[in-house]
């Protein structure tokens, strides 16, 4: 069976990279004509890791070819995940099965609320990767992914394709405490680095700020995920000491003009609390500056 990839960007061009390596058939969903124009004349994706370059000359369609999909990995920002899926949701078969390796929560929802005949597998990655032009990506951070239903399902038969793909991944019953616990990392870190304009390891002369957030955070995941709580401080500042010379993903959105996730993580965040029924007036305050400061610069807060 065909894997289908939508969203041929960074992480999508890894996976779609590695299966079609170890022989597995993967045909890439283009944007539009021009993308495709683009792709073909790129001559395919190439994927560089280290001094290591490989080209992959992928077959690639567009949305509104007519050929069913049965498997569909779901690899564009959580901002276009609805959308995206929209375009290719006639042709998705009732029993076909949709990766979405979108960071966050609330983008997953939007999907399977747009798909109720098909099974949506959730999926939280370390992996990473970065486009260094059009369809050339490099493949930055080794790391693994973990997939999982909600509610919890068995994997299913193709999972040990990704082991074949040399794609570490785990199947698991606890995905959206996975997601949770990620989207509180981020919370707890990403948006002070944009707001006090550092590297990660720079948080570390803001302990106090960093540890109220976590604070906050503890309490939302006790009524969203209370597995997804235990010992997130110390987490957070583990993060922050391993990853002390990085600039985080939404730091590095905002230096280069691109729009951010805040709406799946942050935002996320702050409206579930609401929902809960709890005050969180620190992560409020920080959603309420960090949407100051992209406004500021021109880029979309939600
Ligand atoms: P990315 O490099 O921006 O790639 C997204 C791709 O989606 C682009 O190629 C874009 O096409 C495509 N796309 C968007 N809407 C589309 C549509 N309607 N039809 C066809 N293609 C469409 O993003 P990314 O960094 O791979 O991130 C994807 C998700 O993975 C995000 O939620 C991110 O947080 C998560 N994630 C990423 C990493 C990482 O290291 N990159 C690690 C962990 C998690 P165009 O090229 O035409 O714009």
């Amino acid at each position: 069976m065909s894997w289908h990839l939508l969203g041929a960007g960074s992480l999508g061009s890894l996976w779609a990279a590695r299966l079609s390596s170890a022989g597995h058939s993967v045909e890439l969903i283009l944007r539009n004509e021009q993308r495709l124009t683009d792709y073909l004349r790129a001559g395919g994706l190439q994927v560089r890791q280290g001094e290591q370059v490989q080209r992959h000359a992928l077959p690639a369609g567009l949305a509104s070819d007519p050929v069913p999909i049965r498997r569909l990995l779901l690899a564009c920002k959580a901002y276009d995940a609805a959308s995206a899926i929209a375009s290719v949701a006639s042709r998705l078969q009732p029993d076909s099965q949709v990766i979405l390796l979108q960071n966050g929560l609330g983008s997953q929802q939007a999907v399977a609320d747009l798909l109720p005949q098909s099974q949506c597998i959730g999926a939280s990655s370390t992996e990473g990767a970065y486009r260094e032009n059009d369809f050339q990506v490099v493949f930055a951070g080794q790391g693994h992914t973990w997939l999982g239903t909600s509610p919890a399902s068995p994997a299913p038969d193709w999972f040990g394709e990704l082991a074949s793909a040399s794609i570490p991944a785990s199947w698991v019953d606890d995905i959206d405490a996975r997601l949770w616990r990620k989207l509180a990392l981020n919370c707890a870190i990403n948006p002070l680095t944009v707001l006090h304009d550092c590297r990660n390891g720079g948080l570390r002369a803001h302990e106090s700020e960093v540890q109220t957030l976590c604070d906050e955070l503890c309490q939302l995941l006790a009524r969203c995920a209370p597995e997804a709580a235990i010992g997130l401080h110390e987490t957070v500042w583990q993060v922050i000491n391993a990853t002390a010379a990085n600039y985080s993903s939404m730091y590095q959105d905002v230096q280069q003009g691109r729009r951010t996730e805040i709406d799946y993580l942050l935002s996320h965040a702050c409206r579930s609390a609401e929902q809960h029924g709890l005050t969180l007036p620190a992560l409020n305050q920080l959603q309420q500056r960090l949407q100051h400061h992209l406004q500021q610069r021109g880029l979309p807060c939600r």
